[in-house]
This record gives structure tokens, sequence and C-alpha cells, in this order.
């Protein structure tokens, strides 16, 4: 079990599920260390969530307790979804939200990828 933050990964988060095959996902992109899906609730024309497989609540654990393997194969999938959805030409963001300050609301790790229009400046303001 992995910990960070005091937080220990619950494997009945809804990421976990999806990834076991519990509940269906619109996937895009799987390999031995990552998992790509559509957004439920898309915030731009392009929103695909890219997971690792392994017990990860965030970027906090991830970064201290993965394998190196993991590590570079999931960062390397995350630039490959990017690539075979074509939004390399456009341009894309990616996000990853870690902790309560984040507003992270699964406790999987995740990276988002945002693309399809002009998607502003950062950080919204106010
Ligand atoms: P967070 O705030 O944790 O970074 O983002 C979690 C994301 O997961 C949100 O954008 C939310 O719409 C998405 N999400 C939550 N539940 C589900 C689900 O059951 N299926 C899919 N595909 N996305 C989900």
């Amino acid at each position: 079990m992995s910990v960070s933050n005091g937080e220990t990964y619950n494997d009945s988060n809804i990421f976990a599920r999806i990834l076991r095959g519990e509940i269906p996902a619109r996937m895009v992109f799987q390999n031995e260390f990552a998992f790509a899906f559509h957004d439920i609730n898309p915030q731009a024309p392009v929103h695909v969530l890219v997971i690792p497989k392994g017990p990860y609540v965030s970027l906090a654990d991830f970064s201290v307790h993965a394998p190196d393997d993991l590590v570079v194969g999931f960062w390397r999938a995350v630039g490959d979804v990017a690539r075979l959805l074509g939004l390399e030409e456009g341009g894309y963001r990616i996000l990853t939200n870690a902790g309560q300050d984040a507003h992270q609301e699964v406790p999987h790790m995740h990276v988002h990828i945002f693309a399809g229009k002009a998607l502003g400046p950062m950080l919204s303001r106010g």
C-alpha cells in the first residue's frame, strides 16, 4: 500500500475500479504502465485522463514510491496519448491535481490532457 501525506491508497476509488474493469470508461490508450480514457465531464473539446497502473494516490505519492520503469513509462505514455490523438499541431495542456488545495477529487494519480480550443490563461482568476 502506498502512503502520501498521511493518505493511504484506497483501492475502492473510481479510477481503481475503472482499471479493474468494474465500471466502463471510453478508453483511448493503454500499455503496461498507463491507461487513458475520456473524462466523464469534459472541460475542453478534448479532455482525457491518463492514470498509472499502480496504487498511487497522487503525484506526491507516485514520485516517491513508484519504480523508475513505471515513472518513465507513465510520463512517456502521456506524450504518446497526446500524439496518438493528433494534438501536437494545435497544442495541448497537461495538469495534475495533488491534494486539497489543488481540489483533487479522485485519489488515484492522474494527469488531465486538455485540447481542442484556445485554452486561455493557465489559472482562472479570482
Ligand atoms: P481531479 O479533480 O481529481 O483532478 O479530477 C477528477 C476527474 O475525474 C474529473 O475531471 C472528473 O470529471 C473525472 N471523473 C470522475 N469520475 C469519473 C468517472 O467515473 N469516469 C470518468 N471517465 N471520469 C470521471
